[in-house]
């Protein structure tokens, strides 16, 4: 099994590359794009990439190097060496490599890389005779160290940063860049001691003497070797687990790891180590976006240690500007090359340019949609390409709220725009405390001096994230563009104090503390005192482009799930073709709840008939508003389905309020009634609810249901079409599982029509009546059941409730994280179908197409939305699906991409 591949130049200059971009798999991200990158002709410091496979098989034999490696790896080594014509830990001209992870699906930031290595108490002089340079040379082996420390042996950065802060302190000066050679030799010997006391000899006989006491490595094989396998088991830490979860990647991939010989960006005035965009991946405006820091290593760019300049300054600083404008020609050969906007690392080492890493940006929703078209327009993709280019899951953050136009904006700093959108909340100071106020259900904004990757689930718990430090491509920026939120980074003015929890801001004598209101705009960069007015922008520009693109080629229906004129309205503006479902349920809430409770509470046929008569009326005002908001379009109306109990007061407060009327003494009538009252309500409560008396059941049980239900759809329909209206009604009878149900519902339905009809002397024509397929009976018995139906809908909610045998409600919170953890199950399937209800889904279609050809088909559960889930519909040959009003957009896309 080959466990190596070289990328770069040989010691002629010519090209011994082995891997392409297609690579991933077996090279990572980064080793198939640096192997790209050195195929083309790009300037990449040569190297060599050990394989994905054999960090598994590393992982897999319990942390034991499979057979053969380390020989390879000695081999390419070797190879390297002679490829660079210098030699790792050469007392005179040492080679110095960076060891990078680098997965299959970029996880940015999570797993670890060692730079400098090769340094030791002999190379450094030979780096610093080579060089001329002794700072450079010391300041690179304390930084070996110090990552090497860190990454290798887990031992805590902290301590290594307190000791260059009394270096600095010693040597009267501020800045790390102030420390002078010597001061630098110093903290190499400090850095030494801190390593000797704080790695234990038990783990680590390799690094112990003959007398037993622990010292830094001092051969470059033992460095390498150890290096390489942190490197491995970075692939199983916390966080990069936490975030394959949250990114759906799987945990077998596992990384592989580039070996690569150093360019140093720390070697003066005329070297410089930046991070780049080809667009920008916040607007997706065509400029060059990025930032740099002369005299540095890559880290410090991302770590937000220092303040960084923007790229356009590159070609007008002295000794850069031949770097810079080549930098500039190279984002044009990667974007053509690619065919996408690009990432990439690149250093400056003495006025020469080294590309580190290139991959396809990541980017906002804006700017994806505006890449999209752009590179269409421009040629460079297809209109099919360009719509695949978009992850439809993403169109949610353009639905998600900006600053109302004309609100009042109480500005109290700037900082930088890193990722759109606007955030109000509360102030809170750490991870833990962002995931605490969303436990409880507070919006907050995380408040960070710059956020790391240990902040990560309390970024996801935060409305927005705001930091005093790092550009626009710091962590704290990347991470919140990933995730949608809005984020505002390098606020200089903020004076963040998170142990006592406040902040002060800078030229003002303004001091915030935990839970204090504030906003940002992560489009604008602006933070604003208190909650500042939001509302939901609209499909427009180039949304509305590439919706439309989606429109010419979907040929799966979209339609909305909407309960409300309101909704029903929003659904249209966002592309819906119709209304999938209204549930008549909330129509019963609110100011109506007493005439649904005096329904079923009657004790007189007459009282229960007037409230019917009520009842009826007042929707019938509901379905008026929504067929005519609808015109022309088909509505779905579902027939009463929650369990009647949910309209009832909670028979346990009921019984404190008449514990309580006793105590005060109230009238024996008023005690009486309330008691009868009381045994009614008890009388209807279940067992288990959700399988008991609703959905088409409650018809039977109550007749007067549907019968009311149907007059007020057919009475709304009536005065539509007297305005010369087209409302278009659709009856739909929740929860059939027998055929004689949807029979009898359905016969009953039409005779409501007909006393409609000859009530108004209005013909109401075909009123489609349908069925709900959400058990598993009528999906298998569909041939049956749609004799009676003119359409199905699937309610896969219910549908994955009843097949799985998963009660949502408890399921969701205790079982489900534990099988997601374990790969018990492999996606949460209310969010994603589950194969076993597709197939139930599928066997309705079949099913009922056979019996009742030209039977209409959709589907009405959360999944409607789902972008996978909506492929498994296409492919299942369904003719619509229903989804919430604000996943509409992503809806009509992925029904794009399902046919591409
Ligand atoms: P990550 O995946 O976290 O970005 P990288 O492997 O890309 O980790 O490395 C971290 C930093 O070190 C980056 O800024 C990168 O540019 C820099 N770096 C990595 N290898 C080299 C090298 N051979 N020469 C100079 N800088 C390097
Ligand atoms: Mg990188
Ligand atoms: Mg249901």
């Amino acid at each position: 099994e080959k466990r190596i591949y070289r990328f770069g130049h040989d010691e002629c200059g010519a090209d011994v590359t082995e891997g392409t971009a297609h690579d991933n798999y077996t090279l990572g991200g980064k080793g198939a794009n640096l192997a790209e990158m050195a195929r083309i002709g790009l300037p990449v410091p040569p190297g060599f990439t050990i394989t994905c496979q054999t960090c598994m098989d590393y992982a897999r034999g319990g942390n034991a190097w499979p057979a053969g490696t380390l020989e390879a790896i000695a081999e390419a080594r070797a190879d390297l060496e002679q490829r660079c014509g210098k030699r790792l830990g050469d007392a005179a001209d040492p080679l110095l490599v960076s060891v990078r992870s680098g997965a299959p699906i970029s996880m940015p930031g999570m797993m670890d890389t060692v730079l400098d290595l090769g340094l030791n108490d002999e190379s450094v002089l030979g780096l610093a005779a080579q060089t001329g340079n002794d700072r450079f040379a010391w300041d690179s082996y304390r930084r070996f160290i110090q990552m090497f420390a860190n990454v290798v042996m887990g031992i805590d950065s902290d301590l290594f940063e307190h000791a260059i802060t009394r270096a600095k302190a010693a040597a009267g000066v501020t800045a790390d860049t102030e420390l002078d050679a010597a001061a630098l030799q110093g903290l190499v010997s400090t850095f030494k001691q801190i390593f000797a006391e704080h790695v234990s000899a038990a783990a680590h006989p390799e690094l112990a003497g003959k007398d037993g006491a622990v010292a830094f490595p001092q051969d470059p094989e033992v460095q390498l070797t150890l290096a390489v396998a942190a490197v491995f088991g970075s692939w199983d830490c916390e966080r990069a687990r936490l975030y394959r979860r949250q990114n759906d990647i799987a945990d077998n991939l596992g990384t592989a790891v580039n070996v690569q010989a150093m360019a140093f960006g720390n070697k003066g005035e005329t070297s410089a180590s930046g991070v780049a965009f080809t667009r920008n991946p916040a607007t997706g405006e065509r400029e060059f976006y990025g930032d740099y820091l002369v005299n540095a290593q890559g880290e410090d760019v991302v770590a937000g240690i220092r303040n960084t300049r923007p790229i356009e300054d590159l070609r007008h600083t002295p000794g850069l500007e031949a770097a810079g404008e080549q930098l500039e020609r190279i984002f044009g050969i990667l974007e053509q090359h690619y065919r996408d906007m690009m990432d990439i690392e690149f250093t400056i080492e003495q006025g020469k340019l080294y590309m580190l890493q290139t991959r396809v940006g990541k980017r906002t929703a804006t700017a994806a949609l505006k890449i999209a078209v752009d590179l269409e327009r421009e040629g460079v993709i297809t209109r099919e390409e360009a719509l695949l280019r978009i992850n439809p899951a993403q169109l949610d953050q353009l639905m998600h709220p900006q600053i109302a136009k004309g609100a009042e904006r109480n500005v109290i700093a700037r900082g930088l725009n890193a990722s759109p959108g606007a955030a109000v909340g509360g102030i809170v100071f750490s991870a833990a405390d962002a995931v605490a106020e969303k436990e409880a259900g507070r919006d907050c904004v995380l408040v960070r001096w710059e956020t790391t990757p240990d902040d990560l689930a309390g970024m996801t718990a935060a409305k927005g994230i705001l930091t005093s430090h790092g550009g626009k491509t710091s962590h704290a920026a990347v991470i919140a563009r990933g995730m949608g939120k809005p984020c505002v980074c390098g606020v200089d003015a903020l004076r963040i104090d998170a142990a006592r929890k406040e902040v002060a801001v800078a030229g003002t004598d303004l001091v915030l503390h935990e839970g204090d209101v504030i906003s940002i705009d992560g489009g604008t960069g602006e933070v604003m005192l208190g909650a500042v007015a939001l509302e939901r922008p609209g499909t427009t520009g180039d949304l509305a482009t590439v919706l439309g693109w989606a429109d010419d080629v979907r040929r799966l229906g979209v339609r909305a799930n909407a309960d409300n004129p309101a909704d029903a309205r929003l659904s249209l503006e966002l592309g819906a073709e119709g209304i999938g479902l209204t549930r008549t349920e909330h129509m019963f809430l609110g100011a109506r709840k007493s005439i649904i409770q005096r329904f079923i509470l009657a004790d007189t046929s007459d009282e229960r008939a007037s409230a019917a008569e009520e009842l009826s009326r007042a929707q019938e005002g509901d379905f008026y508003e929504i067929l005519s908001a609808m015109n022309g379009l088909p509505v779905t109306i579902r027939l009463l389905d929650p369990p009647l109990h949910e309209f009832l007061d909670n028979p346990r407060d009921l019984a404190v309020r008449l514990a309580k009327m006793e105590c005060e003494g109230a009238s024996a009538d008023e005690l009486a009634r309330t008691r009868a009252l009381l045994a009614r309500i008890d009388a209807l409560s279940e067992a288990n609810p959700m399988l008991g008396l609703r959905g088409c059941r409650l018809g039977f049980a109550f007749p007067e249901l549907p019968v009311l239900q149907t007059h007020a759809i057919a009475r709304a329909t009536v005065r539509l079409k007297r305005e010369g209206k087209n409302p278009r009604p659709h009856i739909m009878v929740p929860l059939v599982c027998l055929n004689a149900e949807i029979r009898e519902m359905r016969a009953i339905v039409e005779r409501a029509i007909i006393d409609v009809e000859v009530e108004t002397g209005v013909r109401l024509g075909e009123i489609p009546v349908g069925t709900m397929i959400e058990l598993p009976r009528a999906a298998v018995m569909a041939d049956r059941i749609a004799r009676h139906a003119d359409f199905f809908s699937f309610g896969t909610n219910d549908l994955t409730q009843t097949a799985l045998g998963f009660s949502r409600d408890d399921v969701e919170g205790k079982v489900l994280p534990a099988y997601l953890e374990g790969n018990i199950i492999p996606r949460n399937p209310f969010e994603t179908v589950d194969e076993g209800v597709a197939k139930l889904v599928g066997m309705g279609c079949e099913l009922g197409r056979a019996a009742r050809p030209g039977i209409s088909l959709g589907v009405c559960g959360e999944h409607g939305g789902d972008p996978d889930s909506i492929r498994t519909f296409y492919d299942l040959g369904l003719d619509y699906v229903s989804c919430s009003p604000y996943r509409v957009p992503q809806a009509r896309l992925a029904a794009a991409q399902a046919t591409l």
